[in-house]
């Protein structure tokens, strides 16, 4: 048996209802037990071509499904509630994400655990916090309490690892996010850090289990717009809206 903590998510249609359809489709299924729910939560949307506010939530589950198994339930879950995948990080009325399954690292084309976004997200941290404080991060060795903590950390510390993406440093990228302190990561920072990658040459090796690194060589635009993304979903304060 494996526990699967899912983050959920949507921002067409009626994020509400669809919620509670895959909640039943999910609680018909007779090899899945459902465990926690979190809250719902209003959040900022990530990217350009994302739409407008989000409602997320996380729960977890137990079941004796392989994750692959699990993802191909979750994908038609997904499309039973009318997903179609058009735009990268487009609108959708739902999104499964396995973020978790025990203490599971997988890497397969179809599949990465934990989510490689897990730790970062804020709108998957805060309602991950709340059913599950000590979940324990399998590569970074922290509980998602304790990144919580990291993400808290103010001024945000970013290192990044390769060359500064041009427009770091202009007045209105420094205006947007003046409370992030973004610096190139040969310096050791003396501060709980998080790491980003926007490129895939050139970098700083800092691949050793229990760094923080955000990969962020394959999230849509250029550079600049892949770190801003980054920011605004660490930054993003979730809004608790509802009880599940
Ligand atoms: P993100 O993964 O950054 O949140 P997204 O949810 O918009 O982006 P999708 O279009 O829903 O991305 O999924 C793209 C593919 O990601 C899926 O077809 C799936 O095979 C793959 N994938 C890899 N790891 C996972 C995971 N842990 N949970 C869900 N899907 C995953
Ligand atoms: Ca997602
Ligand atoms: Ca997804």
């Amino acid at each position: 048996m494996s526990v699967c903590w899912v983050g959920i998510g949507a921002n067409i249609g009626e994020p509400r209802a669809a919620f509670e359809l895959a909640w039943r489709l999910l609680a018909e299924h007779p090899r899945i037990k459902l465990l926690n729910r979190s809250g719902l939560y209003s959040t900022s949307p990530v990217g350009q071509h994302s739409g407008g506010t989000f409602t997320n939530g996380v729960f977890s589950l137990q079941t004796d499904l392989l994750p692959l198994a699990l993802l191909d339930f979750l994908q038609g879950i997904e499309s039973e509630i009318g997903r179609t995948r058009t735009v990268r990080w487009g609108p959708r009325p739902i999104d499964l994400d396995m973020l978790y399954v025990d203490q599971q690292i997988v890497n397969e084309p179809r599949l990465t655990l934990p989510h490689p976004a897990a730790w970062y997200r804020k709108f998957v941290v805060e309602p991950l916090v709340e059913i599950d404080a000590e979940l324990q991060h399998p590569v970074l060795h922290e509980s998602v309490g304790q990144l919580r903590e990291r993400l808290s950390h103010r001024p945000l510390t970013v290192a990044n690892l390769g060359p500064l993406p041009d427009g770091t440093t202009s007045t209105e990228f420094r205006q947007h996010f003046s409370d992030v302190h973004v610096f190139d990561g040969t310096k050791e920072p003396s501060v709980p850090a998080v790491y980003v990658r926007l490129h895939t040459d050139g970098m700083i090796d800092a691949t050793r289990n229990g760094v923080p690194v955000a990969d962020l060589t394959q999230t849509p635009g250029e550079p600049i717009q892949r770190l801003t993304d980054f920011l605004v979903s660490v930054l993003d304060t979730p809004k608790r809206i509802e009880n599940w």
